[in-house]
């Protein structure tokens, strides 16, 4: 019995959750089963194994899944990586590093920020301040969503490696495109959601963490529901997730991870590349002008200044471009106008094309 439905296909230029390929969608189509069913569990396996592979950290890292936006990640490699006796330093250039300090707050987790809105990091700073202030963590988030911008990790990773401070990096918008290899650069903890980068739905978040800080965790952690060591740990021990998983967005994600590693991590940067070259190229040849400087760009989001054009009215432009099943994003950096557009998702050339054309017409008409 085959039923089918006809979707139209969008172009989302929202930061995640992206445009997914219709074998991602189609694989939320399955039988019911119970989640605690081994065949289940060997799913839950496959996706963590998949998730290691896109990072090439199979031989040096592990994975904990939660049923979580990216954000329940953060909070779990925070609350589970720090211990009562820790201190973290937190590289505080845009809003999602203000997140992380938000999170440590409720929590009573103490850190210092460092750096500012926008700005890019001075690698000697952060060293300096690591030599001094006794920091046995640093967090820093890798592409901050908020401002396009891509923080220096390695940089920073050997800074850490050096004075024996551990890494922990939000990966959210980069995992699945930008060519990690763990066992190169071993980051501590690591994190991101099924919706960015790998393209599948949201629902699920992950975080990887180096296999010899196992033993703090279940030392460490002070979360319940995000407590990364059992939540690791209990899918191990009993095959199953601790709590109810989203069935079938698990399937719809294995899929979306088997697609990333089937068209290959560096390939799937080269693409994210070049299509944020064509919407670089052709907004800026209409007069929009990128909020940073273009050696800082991830080229994976642009975040463009909306007083470059006159009477430049978001939510008017949104709609214009959303009746033409194109969404774009507000920004949201104090005290200057921007909105987003990112090329994360199942996104081809000729769409970066048909987005140029159709906001060329706009301010045509
Ligand atoms: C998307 C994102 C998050 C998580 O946001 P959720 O809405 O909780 O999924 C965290 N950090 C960064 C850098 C992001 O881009």
């Amino acid at each position: 019995m085959q039923h089918s439905k006809d979707l139209k296909r969008t172009i989302l230029l929202n930061p995640g959750p992206g445009t997914t390929s219709q074998k991602v969608k189609e694989a939320l189509l399955v039988e019911d089963i119970c989640p605690r069913e081994e065949a289940f569990g060997d799913v839950m396996h496959q996706i963590c194994d998949g998730i290691l592979e896109i990072g090439h950290g199979k031989k040096t890292h592990e994975v904990g899944l939660f049923v979580a936006s990216g954000t329940g990640a953060m909070e779990a490699a925070l609350v589970s990586a720090i211990g009562p006796s820790d201190k973290v330093l937190i590289l505080a250039n845009g809003a999602y590093s203000i997140r992380m300090a938000k999170i440590c707050e409720q929590y009573r987790i103490p850190f210092t920020n460092i750096g500012s809105f926008g700005e890019y990091p001075d690698v000697s700073d952060i060293e300096k301040k690591l030599t001094h202030g006794g920091f046995t963590h640093l967090a820093m988030i890798h592409h901050e969503t908020s401002t396009g911008m891509m923080n220096p990790m390695e940089d920073i990773a050997k800074i850490c490696q050096k004075r024996d401070v551990k890494l922990i990096v939000d990966a959210m918008s980069t995992y699945g495109a930008y060519p990690y290899n763990l066992e190169k650069t071993p980051v501590d903890f690591i994190f991101s959601s099924s919706n960015k980068c790998i393209h599948g739905m949201a629902g699920l978040s992950y975080v990887i963490f180096r296999k010899d800080r196992t033993e703090e965790l279940k030392a460490n952690s002070r979360g319940f529901y995000f407590d990364l060591y059992q939540q690791w740990n209990n899918l191990q021990v009993k095959n199953q997730l601790r709590f109810t998983p989203p069935v079938q967005i698990c399937y719809s994600f294995l899929e979306a991870i088997n697609e990333t590693l089937k068209e290959g991590v560096s390939n799937r940067w080269s693409r994210y590349q070049s299509n944020w070259q064509i919407l670089y190229d052709g907004l800026t040849s209409i007069g929009l002008k990128p909020f940073l400087d273009r050696d800082h760009e991830s080229k994976i989001l642009l975040a463009l200044d909306l007083n470059s054009k006159e009477n430049l009215d978001f939510d008017d432009l949104h709609d214009y471009l959303f009746e033409r099943g194109i969404t774009i994003y507000p920004g949201v950096i104090p005290e200057i106008n921007t909105f987003r557009v990112a090329v994360i998702g199942d996104l081809y050339a000729e769409d970066m094309h048909q987005v140029v054309n159709h906001i060329k017409s706009y301010f045509e008409s």
